[in-house]
């Protein structure tokens, strides 16, 4: 089979879409999730569920099987992903699986801001396993900036503290086409590819762009890493959050997540989608 971790996330739906859509039977493929009324779509499908909390590792020993092909989508509870993909690892090798492949973090070990770390512990985790792997070393989701367009269209502002840092963002679908070329292709084993959208914008660009497509007057406002965590933490964020996002900030100046490496739109076999497109998306609702 070819096993989908986190599969009731953004990501992880998406894969499973594009794995049915290329033509992979139902019957193949199996969702790993924690929540299986959350899956029951998937399920009514005919995709194989298996329950599973990375958070368990006595629930993770049937997640897997001899000879599948899994893809560990990273976690989402900051803070606690080392021992939960550790624990995913550990099953996986113990079922015996033909082929891992991990979401990890654009520039692997070269990502030195703390939102990568848990990333490159899990990479160094996959390799010492031993099994035939594949990094899906994601850059930034257009989302992560257009799934919150309110505080900008609220106050005409983009807030950030990038400087002029550039950030080759990408829509999500584009790194699920990706996951689901490695899940069905041959010959990736051992291969770390850098993924990241074809064209690297900046934020003052971006604000541009929003003010084009809403008709409002928004622009960018840089502002010291200190100010900008104020402002993330006085809108409600939690302050080890705001810190992390900040330190993204910090690293997209310092040009960590500027991509170049045109391996998402190889792996895809088109251009990646625009950052237009997903501004467009947002604003329709
Ligand atoms: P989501 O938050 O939508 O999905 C995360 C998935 O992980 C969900 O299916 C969730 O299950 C599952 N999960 C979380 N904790 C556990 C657990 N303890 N046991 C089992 N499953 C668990 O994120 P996306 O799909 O948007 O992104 C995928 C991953 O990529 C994120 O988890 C994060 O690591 C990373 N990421 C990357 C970004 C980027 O810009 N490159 C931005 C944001 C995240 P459930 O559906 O039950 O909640």
């Amino acid at each position: 089979s070819i096993v989908v971790t986190g599969a009731t996330g953004h990501l992880g739906r998406l894969v499973v879409e594009g794995l049915l859509d290329a033509g992979v039977p139902a019957g193949q493929i199996a969702a790993v999730v924690r929540n299986k009324e959350k899956a029951a779509d998937l399920a009514a499908r005919g995709v194989e569920l298996r329950v599973a909390d990375y958070n368990a590792p006595e629930t993770l020993a049937g997640a897997f099987g001899a000879g599948d092909k899994v893809l560990l989508i990273s976690g989402s509870e900051v803070g606690q992903r080392v021992p939960q993909h550790r624990a995913v690892i550990d099953a996986a090798r113990a079922a015996g699986v033909a082929h891992l492949v991990y979401t990890g973090v654009l520039g692997g070990p070269a990502a030195d801001f703390d939102l990568a770390a848990e990333h490159k512990v899990t990479e160094q985790a996959v390799l010492a396993s031993g099994l035939p792997y594949t990094f899906l070393r994601n850059g930034w989701y257009h989302e992560n900036y257009t799934e919150h367009l309110a505080p900008v269209l609220a106050h005409d502002a983009v807030v950030g503290s990038a400087g002029a840092g550039r950030v080759a963002s990408a829509a999500r679908a584009d790194y699920a086409a990706a996951a689901v070329a490695v899940l069905t292709g041959t010959g990736h084993e051992g291969a770390a590819y850098e993924l990241s959208g074809d064209v690297a914008w900046s934020f003052p660009e971006y604000a541009a762009e929003v003010a084009a497509q809403s008709g409002k007057p928004v622009t960018y406002q840089e502002v010291s890493p200190a100010e900008h965590l104020a402002v993330l933490t006085g809108a409600g964020m939690p302050e080890p959050i705001a810190a992390l996002l900040v330190g993204v900030d910090a690293a997209i100046a310092r040009g960590l997540l500027v991509g170049g490496s045109g391996d998402l739109a190889r792996l895809i076999g088109r251009p990646t989608a625009p950052m237009s497109e997903a501004v467009a998306a947002a604003l329709k609702g």
